[in-house]
């Protein structure tokens, strides 16, 4: 977390390599941060700015898809995910040595 005073002294592309954490750690004080001076306004501009499009960005939590099974040609079924391709046509992670003869 850094101070407003630091965040000043820092360069522009010193800010943009502050982690997305700590800009929202700071959320609080850069939305409501009150000042009068024109260089620490246009710093709050900028961090909000910042601010929203890390929210807009945060990935919604979304259940992992499950993969659906399929049939290969060795007899086995697994996800398709897991499914290759051997010479001899589609075969299970296990079964792709005696599949690739
Ligand atoms: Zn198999």
């Amino acid at each position: 977390m850094a101070t407003i005073s630091e965040l000043l002294g820092m360069t522009t592309e010193e800010r943009a390599a502050i982690s997305d954490e700590t800009i929202l750690d700071m959320g609080y004080g850069i939305q409501y941060y009150d000042t009068q001076n024109s260089q620490e306004f246009a710093l709050m501009r900028e961090l909000n700015a910042r601010l929203k499009a890390i929210k807009a960005a945060a990935p919604t939590p979304q259940p992992r898809p499950q993969s659906a099974m399929v049939a290969c040609d060795c007899g086995h079924s697994v996800p398709a995910t897991q499914r290759m391709n051997a010479s001899m046509g589609t075969s299970c992670p296990d079964c792709y040595d005696r599949m690739s003869a």
